[in-house]
């Protein structure tokens, strides 16, 4: 299949597995919408980078996702300027981590806002586009935490199960109309986000990066090793594909055992 006429939109794509998604895509030379946080010279500096792997066109549409105002104004001026949407992939994430007594307020709010609030926004556009065209993928980048639990994770692994549902609602209210919507659910993958948590481990028990790295994988991912973000990439393409048409509604894990224990 060729993405040269596919137009994807990935949010929270400026880092970690967003940004390795657009990676992929932008190899594929899909046109390549990018969405998230950063100055005006990192921004242009991954722009340059994505444009010089592709004959496919790289912009960056600006737009806090805790502020539905702010999606729609992002969504109206990429469907003026670029017509449509037929790949939409909700990625933007944040964590926080603490008891469940001292999370802040504003906090739970601010998770559940980003990590599925935008996500609904984002699809209630897109969709009467995908409509049109006959066709559409929809890819909810959640995590284990939308299958499983962890201790001082509440508003994380809360918006992740219901980011899973919502994807499960939107693939059976899509399931006649080639349009396929499907939730990615990775274990630990070496960013920015995780990077914070080991950095915090080591600091708390007083250990080194290395050994605090050890630890945080053999808890949880039984294969002692990170997931690579461009293999993440290779599975959205692969979710996009025509082969892939069948596969909607599901929740994927790619978690190198995390959810088989
Ligand atoms: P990251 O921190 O490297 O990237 C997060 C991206 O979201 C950045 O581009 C950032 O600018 C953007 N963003 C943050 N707040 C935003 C806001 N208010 N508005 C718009 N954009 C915003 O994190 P990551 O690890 O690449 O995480 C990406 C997604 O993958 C998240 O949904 C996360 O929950 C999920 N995930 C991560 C892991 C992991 O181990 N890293 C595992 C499973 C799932």
């Amino acid at each position: 299949m060729t993405f040269e006429n596919k137009r994807i939109l990935i949010t929270g794509s400026t880092s970690g597995i967003g940004l390795a998604i657009a990676k992929v895509f932008a190899k594929q030379n899909a046109t390549v919408i990018l969405n998230g946080l950063g100055t005006i010279d990192e921004i242009k500096t991954i722009i340059a980078d994505l444009s010089s792997q592709t004959s496919g066109l790289v912009v960056h549409y600006d737009a806090d996702l805790t502020d539905p105002v702010a999606i729609q104004g992002m969504m109206d001026k990429v469907q003026r300027d670029l017509g449509t949407i037929d790949i939409l992939i909700n990625n933007a994430g944040m964590q926080f981590v603490s008891p469940i007594e001292s999370l802040p307020k504003e906090k739970w709010d601010q998770i559940i806002a980003l990590n599925l609030s935008s996500s609904f926004h984002t699809i209630q556009h897109c969709l009467p586009l995908m409509r049109e065209k006959g066709w559409g993928r929809i890819i909810n980048i959640v995590s284990t935490h939308g299958l499983v639990a962890s201790v001082n994770k509440s508003a994380y692994v809360a918006s992740k199960h219901g980011l899973i549902g919502l994807t499960k609602v939107v693939a059976l209210e899509t399931a006649e109309e080639n349009i396929t919507c499907n939730a990615l659910c990775p274990g630990w993958v070496l960013t920015p986000l995780v990077e914070k948590q080991i950095k915090t481990k080591a600091e708390v028990g007083h250990k080194t990066i290395e050994e605090a790295t050890y630890e945080l994988l053999a808890e949880k991912q039984p294969s002692l090793k990170f997931v690579d973000p461009a293999d993440i990439g290779e599975f959205c393409v692969f979710l996009c594909s025509e082969a892939a048409s069948q596969i909607t509604g599901a929740a994927l894990p790619m978690d190198g055992g995390w959810t088989a224990r």
